[in-house]
Formats: structure tokens, C-alpha cells, sequence
């Protein structure tokens, strides 16, 4: 097993293991709430985590350790999880953190191993020492969708209207006047608005912010990227809103749809995962080049689920982005001379996310198997112009012969100038005598 992807804590990726020590075990989260079956579900899992015994060792210089202590206690003394730079600049000052960069280099050493919380680049005055009030306005957020229309004033006070909800539940879109009335209780206040929830969370790439073209056009928005465009009456989208499908469409078998995912080896056997969280932060990434990647019209032909996505891209092609857990699935069969732009553009999204979560982008290419075998997948080598099968035993054929349903992600044989060079470097056709 990949050791950095273990280390990173996404530990809650990988198939089925029930090999000693190990951190991994599936949840069916499916389970219907209040079942007998679930609560015996949470108690297996309870169970399971106290015998794990995971802990995590950090180490900090006995200074920053003061200092982070001193930066708890102040915030317990404000019954506030964060604090302003000024309140951190002044408990610096008394442990001989004089420096402003020095108290920066703390701070950002403290976020680094992940005991404090601090985005300079967008929120430099915020300092969180727990990460509560993010989690809480997000989980209200979430929680709109889940909780019948009388209880949403449990969570906004006055809860959204009849329209309001119907954007944010079917097409992921809120504004942030939502998000003030849901931080109003005890979440915000002065030093800590929901614009800055706004900023940071699309710093985050966890929201794309959207112009809003006319109030119902909500089959045509784009996405804006220039940050000092600041209008209030933007939406933002938060794909992680949005419900999960229910059904797919048969895919494609002109183009046959490319698998993108991280290939776990374990004692000979190889399996396929992706860090959690990817698939929301790839399709935040897609939308933000906006020159190019676009929102697909609402309708039935197209997905928009958190965890399958229709897109237009170029202006011209549609692409559908399906979160399979293990894997990311892409399906595009508009025009197959375009098959390795879009895959290069879905894998730079990918890179960005990867790095986003901490995760070395040691992606790979794959591919269903055309085998009867539902279980197998064929994994491009790195050349991409064989594939290796990871259960069948006869050689993998995918990506030879004539037959360029799968190779044609890889290779634009027509336009491709690479093909164009190799003839030229043959020289010129020699005429025959005869002429
Ligand atoms: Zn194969
Ligand atoms: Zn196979």
C-alpha cells in the first residue's frame, strides 16, 4: 500500500482490508437511520476505532508549544475559537515572539502540523484555534437540504425562501446572505464575517463563485475568477450540496470512458482508490478556468449530483465527471479527435486537487475491463501504448489494434505534430523512374 496516501490520513479510500492494524474499515452508510441495522453498524465501528489505537506524534519546540497554549487559553478565556493578529501579535510579545515574522513563522509552523488554522493569503487577521466555527457554518449549510421546510428556521432565522432552497438543493447555488443569516447565531461577528467564510472557503476551492445573469437564468451562469469582483448579489456554487444520482446513462462505446485513479499494490494483489474529497475540489478547479469549462443547461440529459457532473467545455462538448469512489470516471464521446485535450485538462484539474490535499499525483490511467470479469480494470503503463490487466490472466489488448475506442484519450493520430514530424524525418518521397 502506498505509504504517503496512509501517512496523509486518507485512510477511509481504500477497498476492503481486514488485515491486523489496519486503520481502514468500510461503513455502509446507506443503512436507514434509526434501523437496528445501523446501530449495530455504529457500535462495529466503535468498537473498531478503540481497539485502533491511532496517535499522532508532533514535534514542536518547547517556545511554539507555550505560545500554542497561550493562544488556547486566550481563546477559551473569549469563549471564541479564534482570535484576531492583534490578540496573537500581544501573547507573542510576552513569551519574546517580538517579531511579527516570527509570530508569522509560528503561526504558520502551527498550521502546517495542523494545531491551528491560518490562511494568511485570504483571512491574515484570523487565527483559528479550532476548527469548529468552519465546520459549523458548513454543516448548517449541508444541513438545509436534509431538514424538512418548518425546521430550516432552526438553522437560518428567517430560513431561506421556496426559491432560495430550490437553488441551493437542486442546482448547488447559494448567495451569501444565507450563509450571514446562518453564522448569525454565535458563529459570526465582527472580526469574523461571512464574507471571510466566503473568501475562505473559495480559497479553498470548496465553493466557485458564479455571476448571476438575471435572476431565473440559472441554465446560464459562469464562473468568476477575478477576486476583486465583489458583487453580493453573486451565487457561489457548492457542488457538495448537491443530491447523489440515482442512475446513469449506458456509457458510450465509441469512446469507451477513461478511469482516472491511484493504484494501491498490496501483497500481489491491486486495487484502485482516490483520495476523499478530490472529486468536489476537481470539478471546483474545472469550472474556475471558466474560459473554458462552463455549466451544462439543467435538464434531464445532463448530471449535476456531487458526485457525477455534466460540463460543457470548449464551448461546444459536454463531458460527464462520475465520482465512482474508487475512481474518477470520465465520459465524452462528442468528438474523439478531442478525447486527449479533455483528458489533459480533467488531469491538470486533478494535479490541483491532489496538491490541495496534500497527496503526491501518482495518478494513473485505467480503463473497465472488457472482460467478463466485472472486477478487473486495465491500467495504461506509463507510455500509454499497452495496458495491463489487474485480475485477467490472457494479455491485455485494450490499447493495441484497431480498434481506438479506448487509445484515442491518448493519441490524436491526425493532428497529433509528434506523427507529423516522424514522417518528415523520413525524408521526401523519392520519385519513382518511371515518372
Ligand atoms: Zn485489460
Ligand atoms: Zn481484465
Amino acid at each position: 500500500m502506498n505509504k504517503k496516501l496512509v501517512n496523509e490520513g486518507f485512510n477511509n479510500l481504500i477497498k476492503q482490508n481486514e488485515d491486523e492494524g489496519s486503520i481502514i474499515f468500510p461503513v455502509n452508510t446507506l443503512l436507514p437511520a434509526g434501523s437496528k441495522e445501523r446501530e449495530e453498524a455504529s457500535v462495529d465501528l466503535c468498537t473498531t476505532i478503540s481497539h485502533c489505537r491511532v496517535a499522532m506524534t508532533i514535534k514542536l519546540p518547547i517556545r511554539l508549544f507555550t505560545f500554542e497554549i497561550s493562544l488556547q487559553l486566550r481563546a477559551k478565556k473569549k469563549q471564541q475559537s479564534f482570535l484576531t493578529k492583534e490578540e496573537v501579535i500581544e501573547i507573542g510579545k510576552s513569551l519574546q515572539l517580538d517579531d511579527e515574522s516570527d509570530i508569522d513563522d509560528a503561526l504558520r509552523y502551527l498550521h502546517n502540523v495542523t494545531i491551528i488554522l491560518y490562511y494568511p493569503a485570504v483571512l491574515p487577521n484570523i487565527i483559528f484555534v479550532d476548527p469548529e466555527p468552519i465546520l459549523d457554518v458548513l454543516s448548517r449549510l449541508i444541513a438545509i437540504r436534509y431538514v424538512n421546510h418548518k425546521d430550516r428556521n432552526l438553522i437560518a432565522n428567517p430560513p431561506p425562501s421556496p426559491d432560495e432552497t430550490r437553488d441551493f438543493i437542486k442546482y448547488g447555488l447559494f448567495k451569501e446572505d444565507l450563509l450571514e443569516i446562518i453564522g448569525k447565531q454565535r458563529i459570526f461577528n465582527k472580526n469574523f464575517e461571512s464574507s471571510h467564510m466566503i473568501d475562505l472557503l473559495k480559497h479553498l476551492n470548496i465553493i466557485a463563485e458564479v455571476e448571476n445573469k438575471g435572476e431565473r437564468e440559472k441554465t446560464h451562469l459562469r464562473v468568476i475568477t477575478d477576486v476583486k469582483n465583489k458583487e453580493k448579489k453573486n451565487d457561489y456554487f457548492f457542488p457538495c450540496a448537491l443530491p447523489s444520482y440515482n442512475k446513469l446513462n449506458p456509457a458510450s462505446k465509441e469512446v469507451r470512458p477513461l478511469l482516472i485513479a491511484w493504484k494501491i499494490c498490496n501483497r500481489g494483489t491491486t486495487t484502485l482508490a482516490i483520495p476523499q474529497g478530490l472529486f468536489p475540489l476537481t470539478i471546483v478547479h474545472l469550472l474556475e478556468k471558466r474560459d473554458i469549462v462552463d455549466f451544462c443547461p439543467v435538464g434531464k440529459e445532463y448530471y449535476r449530483y456531487h458526485d457525477a457532473m455534466s460540463l460543457c467545455v470548449y464551448e461546444k462538448y459536454y463531458i460527464d465527471i462520475i465520482n465512482c469512489y474508487t475512481h474518477i470516471e470520465i465520459r465524452f464521446d462528442d468528438c474523439k479527435a478531442s478525447c486527449p485535450e479533455i483528458c489533459e485538462l480533467v488531469t491538470e484539474a486533478i494535479k490541483r486537487s491532489s496538491k490541495d490535499l496534500n497527496v503526491d499525483d501518482h495518478h494513473i490511467f485505467a480503463f473497465k475491463c472488457p472482460s467478463k470479469n466485472e472486477q478487473c480494470y486495465c491500467i495504461a503503463k506509463e507510455d500509454k501504448s499497452s495496458a495491463r490487466c489487474i485480475q485477467c490472466r490472457p494479455k491485455c489488448d485494450v490499447l493495441k489494434g484497431d480498434d481506438d475506442s479506448y487509445s484515442c484519450w491518448f493519441k490524436n493520430r491526425l493532428s497529433d505534430p509528434g506523427a507529423a514530424e516522424v514522417a518528415s524525418l523520413a525524408g521526401p518521397v523519392q520519385p519513382t523512374e518511371s515518372l
